[in-house]
């Protein structure tokens, strides 16, 4: 049978069945197989390309919450003020998320499924029309986001979720609209949007990026972006001559990711970055419990460093990580 005859099918059974694991799973793979079989192997490897086939997806409206208060002051180190305009996050990551940890603390979410299903604060652009007047004085920038994600890719969809790109992009605009810079950071990636103007020019964007292992992004963070997709996404900002970033934090140690210790490569997929965060992976056991612990962050800490001092990148090691420094922690403050 002919390639494009075959590939009808494919996308047929894809739609035809309704359970995940079939669809999304069983039949991508034979696709793929084939497909690389016909034009061989893909750029990108096939998990990349696996990623960038159509799926079909269940029923994942968004869901709306109304905020009494938006804009606070961050206790993280390097941040200032921040905003989540979102409670829980569709990426799922397994570090374990901090986020997700403090969520269910204080009850915001009923348990790790419903952190899946995020919920928007959709009178977040109404808050920041109270609250700037009141904090303008105070904020060197803002900072999106800690405790979400402001760019959420729905892996099921293989984009970003349409409402939360658009609340994200508003909220920016309102802020640089008061000359406030903002700062972000995410595991989706960047759309077009944000290089076709409209943005202040010292805004900083950053993608989170702690392996380049499919393996461990399977287990650790199943349902972000690839990471092709995200590094190549924020080349494309910064080719447009936007501030980019990048957070390698919570770096893994090697029990959990036995490609850790090559961080070099990581690296140097990312030295087109002006700013880079490192910092050690805390709240998991096997990683705290992995007998070299320090020595390992030690070493990469300091392998980090020379990267940057090299290719004359700035750099923060995040307090409590060896080789940390508190003088670098204001590196968004500039
Ligand atoms: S992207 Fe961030 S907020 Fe979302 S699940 Fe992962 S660690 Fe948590």
């Amino acid at each position: 049978m002919k390639y494009p005859k075959r590939r009808d099918i494919i996308y047929y059974l894809l739609f035809a069945s309704k359970k995940y694991v079939v669809t999304n799973t069983i039949v991508k793979n034979i696709y793929v197989k084939y497909k690389e079989k016909i034009d061989g192997l893909g750029l990108f490897g096939r998990e990349f390309y696996l990623n960038t086939i159509l799926s079909i997806n269940a029923s994942n409206k968004i869901r709306n919450i109304q905020r009494k208060t938006l804009l606070y002051k961050t206790k993280v180190e390097y941040g200032n003020w921040t905003i989540n305009h979102i409670v829980g996050c569709m990426h799922g990551c397994k570090f374990p998320c901090y986020a997700r940890m403090m969520a269910r603390k204080f009850g915001w979410v009923k348990d790790d499924k419903d952190w899946l299903k995020p919920r928007l604060a959709e009178n977040a652009l109404d808050l920041l029309d109270k609250e700037i007047p009141k904090y303008k004085k105070e904020i060197d920038f803002v900072h999106l986001s800690f405790m979400t994600d402001p760019f959420m890719y729905d892996f099921k969809k293989k984009d970003l979720v349409p409402e939360i790109k658009k609340l994200t992009l508003d909220i920016i605009k309102k802020l640089n609209g008061e000359s406030i810079k903002v700062t972000t950071l995410t595991k989706g990636f960047y759309p077009d949007e944000i290089t076709n103007g409209g943005f202040l020019k010292n805004n900083e964007y950053g993608i989170t990026l702690v392996s380049l292992n499919e393996k461990f992004k399977r287990e650790y963070e199943p349902f972000s972006a690839p990471y092709e997709l995200r590094i190549s996404s924020l080349k494309k900002l910064h080719d447009a001559g936007l501030k980019t970033w990048v957070s390698l934090e919570p770096y893994p140690t090697p029990n959990l990711d036995e490609e850790a210790e090559n961080i070099e490569q990581l690296l140097s997929k990312v030295g087109f970055v002006n700013k880079i965060i490192f910092g050690k992976l805390n709240y998991n056991v096997s990683s705290s419990n992995f007998l070299h612990n320090e020595d390992f962050y030690e070493r990469i800490a300091g392998k980090v460093i020379k990267f940057c001092k090299e290719n004359n990148i700035e750099f923060h090691i995040k307090l409590g990580t060896p080789l940390s420094r508190d003088a670098t922690k204001n590196i968004f403050k500039n």
